[in-house]
């Protein structure tokens, strides 16, 4: 019996560890944080480079943690897209949203703001079919809720541009977002289904040295499309971008991403006068 005795605790043993691993992975933490709804969304104003106003926000989302501190997404978005878990997080933005600022954006029907989608989310027509109930019972416009992707969510045109346009065609902005910084030439641009171009920080960071920014904002003009600067942190930035005709940024300059209460008393602040 002893040997069978010390095989069953060692199986023990094993399963033991195994649960405690699991528990204590990331996946495992990122998975519990979905099912209880803890994610919370954060809104980066962006404003009207001409006059300053705002004009509505990007929402980003946060983790928070067990010590009170907030888990940035460029740490756990790129796990969630591994582990099957990003489009899960999507809809719980897209939801946030609604709750956090639904009244607030049916009394103003000219802020915007924007989602940002994984690839994955462009496979379906799942977040079309969560929108619209969405935009009906809070009374907003479709053109409030923009949608930022990325180049990576463009790659492969026969799969994801039928949901893109699909999208277009239910009335949201189709935004791409770091444009510059993938591998595809710039001349790409003309074949994408998009409304405006959001300009990388890295390109903001080094306007005076790199060359290739001006060559994207003559293209995004020569196609028609607005744009929105991100990571403004000083004046000469704005300055320059301004006189350029680039028409929106965000960044430090302005305002970090805030809580909804907190981003609600910004805008009422700001666009007082
Ligand atoms: P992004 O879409 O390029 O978002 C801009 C990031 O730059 C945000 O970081 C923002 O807080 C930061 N930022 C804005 N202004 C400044 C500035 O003036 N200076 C500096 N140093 N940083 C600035 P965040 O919130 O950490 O988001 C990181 C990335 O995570 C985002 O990059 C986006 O790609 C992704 N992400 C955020 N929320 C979501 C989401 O709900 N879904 C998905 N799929 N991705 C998300
Ligand atoms: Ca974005
Ligand atoms: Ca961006
Ligand atoms: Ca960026």
């Amino acid at each position: 019996w002893l040997p069978l005795g010390v095989a069953i605790s060692a199986f023990a043993v094993v399963l033991m560890l195994r649960l405690l691993r699991r528990i204590q992975s990331p996946r495992y933490r990122l998975l519990d944080a979905i099912n209880a709804s803890e994610l919370r969304v954060y809104y980066q104003p962006v404003v009207n480079l001409s006059n300053g106003r705002v004009v509505g926000a990007e929402a980003l989302v946060r983790w928070p943690q067990p010590d009170g501190s907030m888990l940035t997404p460029d740490i756990f978005i790129p796990l969630a897209e591994q582990t099957g878990l990003i489009s899960r997080i999507t809809r719980q933005v897209v939801q946030s949203v609604f709750r956090d600022l639904g009244d607030y954006l049916h009394v103003h029907p000219d802020m915007h703001i924007s989602i940002n989608l994984a690839p994955e989310d462009l496979l379906s027509d799942d977040l079309l079919d969560l929108l619209t109930p969405l935009l009906a019972r809070w009374q907003v416009e479709p053109q409030q809720i923009a949608l930022e992707i990325t180049e990576r969510g463009f790659a492969d045109p026969k799969v994801t541009s039928p949901v893109i346009e699909r999208l277009r065609e239910a009335g949201h902005k189709v935004y791409i977002d770091d444009f510059g910084t993938g591998y595809s030439s710039l001349s790409y641009l003309q074949d994408l289904p998009v409304d405006i171009l959001k300009i990388d920080k890295s390109f903001v960071d080094a306007l005076e040295y790199k060359q290739v920014t001006p060559h994207i904002i003559e293209m995004a003009k020569s196609l028609r499309l607005e744009m929105v600067a991100e990571g403004v942190e000083t004046e000469s930035q704005a300055d320059w971008l301004r006189l350029h005709g680039v028409q929106y940024g965000q960044g430090w300059l302005y305002s970090k991403a805030l809580p909804p209460g907190e981003y609600i008393a910004w805008f009422n602040q700001q666009n007082a006068t």
